[in-house]
Order: structure tokens, then sequence, then C-alpha cells
């Protein structure tokens, strides 16, 4: 029996070896992505449960914690969707997520409303406008707004987005993929985004009930640990990523963020047992799991406010989101300020022949790097490359997630760090 199990270790050793990262970064984005977190958001505390999960795998991993609790709250308010959402057009029912999108910063509504369909070559005059409000004709109307081939500046138009005739609700048209956002702020009216082909000029009605909530300081948390550094333990590498996503629309839609960024916290968390359990670094590494992100990358923007440690101790911020592709390689935002990295991990990269490309870009407000960046800090946010157009969608699963370069953005990431 003991030979034999010798044997089984023997053999199984370098496959282990081999496969853990991979098994355990799907392990996590699989757990990530399942109803009970909710798409990480507001409702029913999903962004919460994820905090809660993902304190417990830092404990996991041995990482210490500033404060002993992992935790950083920090306030918001946010326009949620936490009861009914549903929409029928003339009586048939159209499926949220897949046929609309609730806009974030839609108020509730419910009841049936006349549609009236406005182009660019049956819109009113302004003087035809000021008569059918006092009319009050828009009352009991849905507009929907054709834009296709109308300025981007036009007043009208505009006009009619900020529904300033007072109707019941907008809907725009959505000719590509519906993508969708949240809000800070919400109106006294519905407003949707139905796909071009699921609504037509000759539908004549909607019955729609949603039922919105707008909360007010809504409690966030950044989930913060670090492993001190065995020869520089004053000096500072941050690894960010956030955990929050897009949350719930309505009972029955969520969004799961397997890349966004389900994929850039599994990244994280193989890095962090890399470093509490195979090679200790040189300098302290501190994993900051930002909340709040896809609001207006809140978290970072408090922590930066807010830093539990001296920001100039820090030397450098890897920020990892969207690191769930890379079959056309991966970008660099800040690779254009920060030359002088960048050459270290694209060298690195050419070196092992890791990734097919590293793309640069300059400055972008688009993640957690950003806050650092402002304070003059160096700071890269690296995301991954195609394979997947899910983004921001009710298609971003773990199931279609390729996770193609996971594992050779890892050892990309762990050299350039090793090097900093
Ligand atoms: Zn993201």
């Amino acid at each position: 029996m003991i030979k034999k199990g010798i044997i089984l270790i023997i053999v199984f050793t370098p496959f282990f070896a081999k496969t853990q990262n991979i098994d355990y970064a799907k392990t996590i984005i699989d757990t990530l992505t399942t109803p009970y977190f909710g798409g990480r958001g507001a409702v029913d505390l999903g962004e919460k449960k994820a905090a809660d999960f993902l304190k417990n795998e830092f404990k996991r991993n041995h990482l210490k914690s500033f404060n002993d609790t992992f935790f950083q709250s920090f306030r918001y308010n946010i326009n949620t969707f936490p009861g009914k959402v549903s929409v029928s057009i003339d009586g048939q029912k159209l499926t949220a997520g897949v046929d609309y999108l609730v806009e974030p910063h839609s108020g509730a509504v419910g009841g049936t409303f006349q549609l009236v369909w406005y182009n660019k070559k049956n819109v009113p005059n302004k003087k035809e406008f000021k008569k059918l409000v006092t009319l009050n004709f828009f009352a009991d109307k849905f507009i929907v707004i054709d834009d296709e081939g109308v300025d981007k500046n036009d007043e009208t138009f505009q006009l009619l987005k900020l529904n300033v005739f007072g109707a019941a609700g907008v809907i725009n048209l959505e000719n590509k993929k519906l993508t969708h956002h949240l809000s800070q702020t919400y109106n006294d009216f519905g407003v949707l985004r139905v796909l071009r082909d699921k609504i037509s000029r000759k539908n004549r009605s909607i019955t729609l009930e949603i039922d919105q909530k707008f909360e007010r300081n809504f409690r966030s948390q950044n989930v913060i640990g670090y492993v001190k550094g065995v020869e520089h333990p004053d000096s500072f590498i941050v690894v960010s990523a956030h955990y929050d996503h897009l949350g719930r629309m309505g009972k029955d839609v969520y969004f799961p963020g397997a890349n966004d960024n389900a994929s850039g916290v599994a990244m994280m968390l193989n890095l962090a047992y890399h470093y509490t359990h195979k090679e200790l670094p040189k300098k302290t590494i501190v994993f900051m799991l930002f909340g709040a992100e896809e609001v207006g990358i809140l978290g970072s923007k408090h922590y930066v406010k807010n830093p539990l440690f001296p920001l100039e101790q820090i030397n450098f911020v890897m920020n990892l989101d969207l690191l769930g592709t890379g079959d056309d390689g991966a970008m660099v935002v800040n690779a254009a300020i920060f030359p002088e990295q960048f050459k270290v991990l694209d060298s690195l990269n050419t070196y092992s022949n890791y990734l097919p490309i590293i793309k640069k870009r300059g400055k972008a407000a688009n993640s957690d790097h950003y806050w650092f960046t402002e304070k003059g800090i160096p700071s890269f946010f690296l995301y991954t490359l195609g394979g997947i157009s899910a983004y921001h969608d009710v298609e971003d699963v773990a199931k279609t997630l390729p996770l193609t370069k996971f594992e050779d953005c890892f050892r990309l990431l762990r050299d350039f760090l090793d090097e900093l």
C-alpha cells in the first residue's frame, strides 16, 4: 500500500504542480459567478457576500491584515433594480439582459403605455413639441428614440433622451450589443435599451413593471491583505483587482462577471498563494481587492484618500482586470507613461515567450490603477485581449471564459513582480 502511494505521488506531483494555478483559478471564478453572489452588486448584499468569501481566501493563503478584519469600509449611492423587472411589447414578453436592459439611471415605472416612435424623419419641431406638451400628450406614452442617421449633437434628440417632454418613459434602440453599466443618479421615468430587432414601428404598446430602489450611503468595502517582504519590508508593491460587478437586474437576471473581474481576483489569489507558500517576496506585497469599481472606481478612490501605510512607500501598483483570455495578447494602460517598467515587462515576456504580444496604451481612468497614477505612483493596468466578446453583459460567464493564457500571464506577472 505504502509503495503504491509513493508511486502515485511521483507520477502525479509534476502534473499537479503544473495545473495547480489554473485549477485554483477556475474554482474561484466558478464560485464568484454563482447566483449566490448575485453579480457582486448592492442587491441582496452580493458584493458583501463576495467580500466575506474573499477575506476567508486571504486567510487561507496566510495573508496578514493591517487591522484584523481585512476590510476597509466606505459608502456610496447606487441606483438598483431589486424586485420585479418585466417588459412586454404588444403582449410579447421580452427577456431581460438578452432582448433589453433597464438603463442604469431608470426610475420605477409600471403599467401599459402607448409607443411613439421618433426618427430623423418624423420628429416634431420645437413648436409642435410645445403644443403636444400643453395637451399632456406624453403622460401615457413611451417614446422610442430612433436616432439612426441623426447627428450626435442634435438638440431635439438630446431633449428626447432627457425626456424633457414628460413621457412615462423612453426607449433607446441598440444596434450592436447590450452593454450594462451602473448609475449613482436616477430619473422619475423609465428608461430602457432595447435591441432594434425586438421592437418595430408597427408595435403599439408596452406593458412593463420596473421595480427600482435608490440606495443612499450603501456600505461597501475593500479587502486588503499583505505578505511581508524578507529583504525590504518597508518597500511596498501593490497588486490590485476589483471584485465587484454589475449586480442584479430584477429577480431573474444577474451579471456574472467571470472575465470582469472574477478572473483578475483569481489571478491575484494565485499570486498570493505563490508568495506565501513557494517564494517569499523581497519587498512587501499588498493585495488590494477593491469594491465599487463598476460604479466609478470608488473603492480605490477611497483607499488613496485613506491609505493604510504611506503612499510614498509604494514602488509600483499592478492592477489586474479582465485576465480571462489572452488569445491576442494583453494591453498595458500607462505603458507609455512608465516606459522603463514597460521595457522590463516586455523583455520578460519576449524572453520566456509567454504572450503573443503586449500592447501599449497611455493614461486612462478605466480601472483602479487610476487614482494611484494621479498621486504620481508608477502603475500599470494589465488586461488580456481576444477570445470572447462578452463584456458587461449576461454572457460573461465562467463556462465560456477561455483562460487561454492564464498560466502564462501568471508567470509573467510573477517574473515582473520579482524584478521590481
Ligand atoms: Zn472590470
